[in-house]
């Protein structure tokens, strides 16, 4: 979170009271307008009144002075009075006339005022009155003599001077004082009235930087409260909101257990604020439910998880209180939902790892607990991994990732737990290496198929092969699957490498046939080809494709692979057994098959395991015993018996005095590449056969 964003938003613009603040300037710039405008129409309109009775007056008073002159009988001195008058700036033209509109006196400005004086002078001859005239650019005002009349032509342009700046300077000063003091006391009251809306903008800032906080309260009892009121309810309702989308984000709706985003979140805060140590993450997978899962519907699923959950989360309660006994600090283990079949716990303060280990023992002693659910006693096969924080790693994503790595080898570790080392870490990154390494293997056909040959011991001949995957690498060294089939396993490879295997391996015994030295061959499958519902269909795919008779090609296939789920290996090894091909149990022995079981499978051979053979080769007596039964075993079910690992003439002899039928190991040789065991066939078959083809 960083304030610094919250402090630049707070500077609000103040765009409001500027905006206010221009308004009042306009107002008073339109008031000075109008006003001057007011002010120069009505000093004109008064001017023009004025003008017009100071030319009436002037009029009458020239025809007084006319009158008087007729009168005295000095019309000379009507030219001198019309001289007076012309020099008046508002008086261009004057006539005198008698009654019978004989001009008497006429002075002109300009010729073109001479009609309008005619006229005027008509009208007041005829009417003896007053007359007033509109002309262009002025007025003729006409007023009677005794003897006739004068008309005077007045308004010359000069006539109207109106002087603007000091008729408008005291009201313009005025407007001007009242701008000043308008205009910042717009702006101190805009910015006042808006002070709500500030608290409700920073208010607003700080529920978007740090999420829900108290409602705000306003003092303001206008819109701005109501304003505030809808703020307060619409944060109410996002608060909400947010606390149901939280609640499906990070918790798993079926357990209601913290999910793994809570989890990761959880363990990184506690990274955050431990000093010395965090805590420890366990990791516990229950490797039987998948299976289990399978069988139950949807709704049972659901029920059995959170009967799970439940003993979990006691367990984890229990031995949190257990393990923590004498410490001071008080958080407590969280529990959480990583995935379908995995569950974690956090156990704050648990900061070594010897109490790590002692948590995770008892969870999972609690865990391998058997289930009772709807009449069922159900176990589950916890295993557990375990990570120090921050010893581990230096985020929640670190040190969650190592305690995976440590569940990967909890499996094969004793008590099915264990806590993580930094060697983990360093078989994790060779395991990577080596299965990068296998892909570019794969494209490059460095996958060979070795051939160990089987014996037959009725004849003492070869006339049967195990392939064994070889890794042959450039630079001719050689691996063994031991290394690589584990890795292939868990990446998946195995179905592309095992395929190749078979097609080498088919291929290569069609050549032999043809050639006249058939050998049967053996191939090993894996649990993970076995898994596909395909699996027969690519098999006979792949022997049709070589040219090989089905019954050359035996499928080894081990003892737990099959009794995974009978069933379903029955299905799958039908279409095989009805095509001809032959199947064998490997390693038998090894496993947990039940005599039922045995006699229900369609197999053709039993491979005993290599430890029995050791257990010969030890003088072991109950190894002797139990390859003994085997063998009657098979000889009851109609089963051939092949001795694995044989090392010892001995061992070859007390197997076949008791009716084994084929022997494979070092005593014979071990797996040779294909045109080395085509050579020891081809020798074993004389000269006459011809040459095997290299395919
Ligand atoms: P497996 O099928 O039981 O193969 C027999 C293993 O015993 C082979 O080891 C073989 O070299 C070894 N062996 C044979 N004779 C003797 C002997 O006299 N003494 C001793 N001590 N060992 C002997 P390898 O080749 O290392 O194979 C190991 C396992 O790898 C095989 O066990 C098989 O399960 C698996 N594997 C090998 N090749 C393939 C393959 O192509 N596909 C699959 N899926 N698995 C394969
Ligand atoms: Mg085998
Ligand atoms: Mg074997």
């Amino acid at each position: 979170m960083q304030p610094s964003t919250s402090m630049r938003h707070l500077k609000r613009p103040h765009g409001l009271a500027a905006r206010a603040a221009l308004f009042a300037a306009m107002l008073i710039a339109v008031t000075a307008a109008l006003t001057a405008a007011i002010l120069i129409v009505g000093a004109q309109q008064a001017s023009g009144r004025d003008q017009i009775v100071r030319i009436e007056n002037h009029a009458k008073q020239f025809a007084g002075a006319v009158n008087e002159a007729l009168a005295n009988g000095t019309i000379a001195e009507i030219d001198a009075l019309a001289q007076v008058s012309l020099r008046s700036p508002s008086v261009r033209g004057i006539s005198v006339r008698t009654a019978d509109n004989t001009t008497v006196f006429e002075a002109l400005a300009t010729s073109a005022d001479a009609a309008a004086l005619d006229r005027a002078a008509r009208r007041v001859i005829a009417e003896g009155q007053l007359v007033r005239l509109s002309v262009d650019g002025g007025m003729v005002v006409g007023a009677p003599t005794q003897d006739g009349g004068v008309a005077l032509r007045s308004w010359s342009d000069e006539a109207f001077r109106f002087d603007l700046l000091p008729a408008l300077a005291p009201i313009l000063l005025l407007l001007a004082g009242l701008g000043l003091t308008a205009i910042p006391l717009t702006v101190w009251l805009v910015r006042r009235s808006l002070a709500p809306l500030d608290e409700l903008t920073r208010f607003a800032e700080t529920v978007t930087d740090e999420g829900a906080t108290q409602p705000i309260e306003l003092q303001a009892g206008d819109e701005f409260r109501t304003l505030a009121n809808a703020f307060n309810q619409m944060i109410a309702r996002l608060d909400k909101s947010m606390r149901h989308i939280q609640q499906i984000a990070l918790v798993d709706p079926v357990t209601q257990l913290p999910n793994g985003e809570q989890f990761v979140r959880e363990v990184d805060h506690w990274i955050v604020q431990g000093k010395a140590g965090a805590g420890a993450v366990l990791v516990f997978e229950l490797q039987r439910l998948p299976k289990l899962m399978q069988m139950l519907d949807q709704a049972a699923t659901r029920d059995f998880m959170r009967v799970i959950a439940e003993r979990f989360t006691s367990a984890a309660q229990t031995v949190d209180k257990l393990v923590r006994v004498g410490r001071r600090d008080g958080a407590a283990a969280m529990a959480a939902r990583l995935g379908t079949v995995e569950f974690a716990v956090f156990a704050p303060g648990v900061v070594s790892a010897s109490d790590a280990a002692r948590f995770a023992q008892h969870l999972n002693a609690a865990l391998n607990q058997p289930f009772d659910w709807r009449g069922h006693k159900l176990t589950l096969g916890a295993c557990c991994g375990v990570a120090l924080a921050p010893r581990d790693g230096r985020d929640a994503d670190a040190v969650i990732r190592h305690a995976h790595m440590a569940l990967g080898a909890a499996q094969a570790a004793p008590g099915r737990l264990k806590v993580f080392t930094q060697s983990l870490d360093r078989e994790a990154v060779a395991k990577l290496t080596l299965e990068r390494e296998m892909r570019g293997a794969l494209e490059n056909n460095e996958f060979r198929a070795y051939f160990q040959p089987k014996i037959n011991l009725a004849n003492g001949r070869i006339e049967a092969c195990e392939a064994l995957a070889r890794w042959v690498r450039p630079d001719r060294t050689i691996i063994s699957p031991g290394r690589f089939i584990p890795v292939a396993e868990e990446s998946g490879l195995i179905g592309a490498l095992s395929d190749a295997i078979m097609r080498e391996a088919c291929w290569k015994a069609a050549a032999w046939a043809r050639a006249g030295c058939a050998a049967k061959v053996s191939v090993n499958v894996s649990a993970l080809q076995f898994r596909s519902e395909r699996f027969a269909e690519n098999v006979l795919r792949i022997v049709q494709h070589a040219g090989l008779a089905p019954k050359q090609l035996e499928l080894e296939i081990t003892e737990s692979v099959v009794m995974e789920d009978l069933d379903r290996a029955l299905r799958l090894i039908q279409p095989l057994r009805e095509a001809g091909v032959r199947l064998a149990i490997d390693d038998f022995g090894c496993g947990h098959s039940s005599l039922a079981a045995l006699s229900k499978l369609p197999f053709d051979v039993i491979k005993v395991d290599q430890q029995f053979v050791r257990a010969l080769e030890r003088g072991d007596a109950q190894g002797a015993a139990i390859i003994e039964m085997i063998l009657a075993l098979a000889d009851t079910l109609g089963l051939e018996v092949v001795a694995e690992g044989v090392e010892r003439r001995q061992e070859v002899e007390f197997m076949a005095a008791r009716g084994c039928h084929w022997a494979q190991g070092f005593l014979y040789g071990a797996a040779v590449s294909a045109p080395e065991f085509a050579e020891m066939l081809r020798r074993q078959a004389g000269e006459d056969v011809v040459a095997i083809d290299a395919a």
